[in-house]
């Protein structure tokens, strides 16, 4: 049997037309038309100031620290329920990470924690020098709570929305909320580039900077005069091509991946302690992947890995939550503001397959086998 993916690539109609634009008029080369198009596109969809298509969304965190200054010794607050390349990029910078817990109606930064931490750090002399929050599994953070904070304290806020292109905060698209917004396009996320990233924000000079230095930090003279550090992290023009395909799908890719939401959501939530995230009022999410919870008062401990096991046997794809990063190994010397929400989550939690390809055939017999080895 075909094995069915926790989200895999999902062509629309036009990405190879536009790829072999770039092969038709030699735009075989970092940034070209397809670049310009597609950074235009997103720009307009995320109603910003400035996109820079990058050529990973890693890379657009770590230029988004290089841009707002971010040293040695600085501290940068991270969400820690994420995957850990929100918080690899901070160590690039030789900087510290600081992690903040989640809260439980969307699972992600906690304000009033992040409220703690932030005094703390300031009473120990160390005012932290930018925030990281993502939106995860595409779910939107506590944006106003958030915004309010970081605000009130100076501290210029970084929005990993690398889950979350397509979802919005009281109909706003999450990636336009930060001083500055990354995106991703690995091939798993909601569209791709096969791999890709891009990074947002309304300040034009922030925008103008990325641009310079994500090219290698050429200064505006007829030879290489170089002032400052640069990276060679720019798009392809040839991936950008299905960049542009992707963006004319992505309302429909959106709305599939809701429906598949809905769709496990039906079939089983009828099934005793197994609860679905919902949406808290003025939250739209791209349900990027479907998660679900195994209630502690009714599912044993490892009841998701459980099901995870038996689900490969059949060679379906599924996956525990992130594991989070103040429980990571490589992270272990971190401070960390700690709630147990993201430990429980991790506990209980199992992504399933969501990419907007798999088949209804596909859907039911995940719901099958989930209930099967439930019994
Ligand atoms: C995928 C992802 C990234 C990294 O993006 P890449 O394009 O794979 O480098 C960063 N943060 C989160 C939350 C992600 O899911």
């Amino acid at each position: 049997m075909d094995r069915i993916w926790l989200s895999s690539p999902h062509m629309g109609e036009k990405e190879k037309e536009y790829v072999a634009e770039a092969f038709a008029t030699n735009w075989v080369a970092p940034l070209g038309p397809n670049v310009d198009a597609f950074e235009k596109q997103l720009t307009t969809y995320l109603n910003v100031d400035g996109v820079v298509s990058l050529n990973s969304g890693t890379g657009a965190l770590h230029l988004a620290l290089e841009i707002l200054g971010i040293k040695q010794g600085d501290v940068v607050i991270c969400q820690s329920f994420t995957f850990a390349a929100s918080a690899f990029p901070i160590t690039y910078c030789k900087a510290e990470p600081v992690f903040v817990d989640s809260e439980k109606d969307t699972w992600n930064m906690d304000p009033a924690l992040l409220k703690t931490a932030i005094d703390d750090q300031v009473s120990k002399g160390k005012k932290p020098a930018a925030i990281i929050v993502v939106h995860l599994y595409g779910m939107p953070a506590k944006m106003n709570e958030i915004i309010a904070i970081a605000a009130s304290y100076g501290i210029p806020l970084i929005e990993d929305a690398a889950e979350a292109l397509g979802s919005t905060y009281q109909n706003k698209a999450c990636g336009s909320f930060g001083s500055v917004g990354i995106l991703s396009f690995n091939g798993n996320k909601i569209i791709t580039t096969s791999g890709g990233g891009a990074l947002t924000s309304n300040n034009a000079e922030l925008i103008s900077k990325t641009r310079k230095i994500s090219a290698q930090a050429r200064e505006a003279v007829p030879y290489y005069l170089h002032k400052e550090i640069g990276y060679n992290y720019r798009l392809s023009n040839v991936l950008a091509g299905i960049g542009r395909g992707q963006m004319e799908v992505l309302p429909l890719r959106v709305e599939k991946r809701r429906e598949i939401f809905e769709f496990y959501k039906n079939e089983l939530s009828a099934v005793k302690g197994m609860y679905f995230p919902e949406e808290p009022t003025g939250f739209f999410s791209n349900r990027w992947l479907t998660t679900v919870l195994f209630s502690k008062d009714v599912w044993e401990p490892g009841t998701n890995e459980k099901v995870r096991v038996s689900l490969e046997k059949l060679n379906i794809e599924t996956r525990a939550l992130w594991k989070p990063l103040h429980q990571q190994p490589v992270f272990e010397a971190c401070t960390a503001y700690n709630n147990g929400v993201s430990d429980e989550l991790f506990e209980t939690g199992l992504c399933l397959p969501s990419g907007s390809n798999t088949t209804r055939e596909s859907l039911n017999l995940v719901v099958s086998e989930i209930k099967k080895c439930l019994v």
